[in-house]
């Protein structure tokens, strides 16, 4: 018989989690204004709201929390971490943040100007958000293949080498500050993006000599996907593909708190030392002295120990496998979901889950709080809500895709945890008719409003 696959670690320390009634969670979600990132987290008995800093992280990590320097400069515990990102990433300047929203700040600060122009693939949202709130754009380069989730393609996070082209051939290079790769890509439903479009991006934004980034979150997970699914990449290890990743780019911004398997960390990685100088003057204002950023040496331990485990082969099939394991459940309920599965998350496609609710009522966050007021799941919208509105018109953006997102913590749940996820989504399939109203907003702020706003029933 041939063995069936298991985790490569076990559990040395538990967290005990608060069931609800329906009763109880449909008061909270009132008083939460359908927000749920207004919820209290013992609200809440599985939590799939983000998979950021949510990790469970080793006993080796926890190690480097007690081994700690905390010096306010030359920190031991940052040289570990500067030594460990040339080493795994190859980059030789390097600068540490509270996490990567503060990376992109630091960076953007340096490189973005009022009426610049930063193509990509979807940007993640802090990402846009730093973007327009410098009154740049960022231009959406992402590949067609992307917007089907029915369609099976191993790359749907590539950019669109011609979209690209267009952006580069049409507006001057002073005002093109960047190309940003985010891998992998978060907001077209966790997917990868090949090492061939790597290389080609890198060498079409050479042509026109624009630096390329990446938004590398999940860098790891995206170096497991190469592996698996590209041609002549079967034998590399993770490392070797992380090592080439990154040498097609000009540098880096990182939330940690994603594969790095931190609670709370971010780094920008860089091989120009004009651009470090400029950035470091920033990281002084806004994190931190340079040998801490933000965090306490502990972290930048705990960080350094991160990257490496993250790294490693059987942890990423056993990361992602439970991420595949989710989306086979939902498939054989005929839930439709985002085809293949991403690293990270499941995507459940809410505009086919509810298409008897229109999308001014918001599909996808309607399905969030069914999916809460069923068992205790907490999920996020990444529809209309994330879109937000169109910084010059204020009018609603509605997206191709009206996605509700399981986002899976690393090494916290098991595999029960997921079945019983499962069977709440299969629940609500089952009566989908039967929800007839959505959710209409009452209040919102005017950037990145899907953190704060208010919602009221239709
Ligand atoms: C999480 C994330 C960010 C922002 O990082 P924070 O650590 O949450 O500030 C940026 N880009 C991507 C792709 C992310 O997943």
């Amino acid at each position: 018989m041939e063995l069936p696959f298991a985790e490569p670690y076990r559990i040395k320390v538990v967290e005990p989690l608060r069931k609800s009634t329906r009763a109880e969670r449909e008061d909270w979600i009132i008083k939460a204004q359908y927000n749920l990132f207004n919820l209290r987290s013992d609200q809440v008995f599985i939590d799939l709201l983000t998979d950021s800093g949510t990790g469970a992280m080793s006993h080796l990590q926890w190690a480097e929390i007690m081994q700690g320097d905390e010096s306010y400069a030359g920190s031991l515990s940052y040289f570990k971490l500067r030594d460990t990102i040339n080493t795994l990433l190859g980059m030789p300047y390097f600068l540490p943040t509270h996490q990567g929203r503060a990376a992109e700040n630091v960076l953007f600060s340096a490189m973005i100007k009022a009426g610049d122009i930063v193509p990509g693939n979807a940007h993640f949202d802090t990402t846009k958000g730093h973007i327009e709130f410098r009154n740049a754009v960022a231009v959406d380069c992402t590949i067609e293949e992307a917007q089907d989730t029915t369609l099976i393609h191993p790359f749907k996070g590539n950019l669109d080498l011609e979209k690209l082209e267009k952006v580069l051939s049409t507006n001057p290079k002073e005002k093109i500050p960047l190309c940003l790769i985010t891998v992998t890509c978060n907001t077209s439903g966790g997917q990868p993006v090949s090492m061939e479009n790597i290389r080609e991006v890198s060498a079409l934004c050479r042509r026109y000599r624009i630096p390329v980034f990446f938004d590398a979150a999940r860098f790891a997970e995206n170096a497991y996907f190469i592996k698996v699914r590209e041609k002549g990449y079967e034998h590399k290890s993770i490392r070797e593909i992380v090592l080439e990743m990154f040498s097609y780019v000009d540098g880096a911004t990182m939330s940690s708190k994603k594969d790095a398997i931190v609670n709370i960390g971010g780094f920008i990685a860089m091989r120009d030392k004009a651009l470090f100088d400029k950035a470091s003057t920033f990281n002084i204002m806004f994190e931190g002295y340079l040998t801490y950023g933000g965090l306490a040496g502990r972290d930048l331990g705990a960080l350094a120990q991160g990257l490496m485990e993250g790294t490693e082969f059987e942890y990423l099939e056993a990361r992602i496998g439970q991420v595949a394991f989710l989306g086979k459940k939902l498939t054989e309920y005929g839930i439709p979901i985002q085809q293949p599965t991403g690293g990270h998350a499941v995507f459940v496609d809410a505009k086919k889950f509810l298409s008897h609710i229109p999308k001014e009522e918001l599909q996808a966050q309607t399905l969030a709080v069914e999916l809460y007021l069923e068992g205790g799941v907490r999920s996020v919208e990444i529809g209309t809500l994330l879109a937000d509105r169109d910084p010059v018109t204020r009018e609603n953006r509605y997206p191709a895709l009206e996605l509700l997102r399981l986002a899976i913590p690393r090494r916290a749940y098991t595999n029960n945890h997921m079945d019983y996820v499962a069977a709440c989504l299969k629940n609500i399939w089952d009566r989908r008719d039967s929800i007839r109203k959505g959710y209409r907003i009452v209040s919102e702020a005017p950037i990145m409003r899907h953190f704060t706003l208010a919602l009221e029933k239709a």
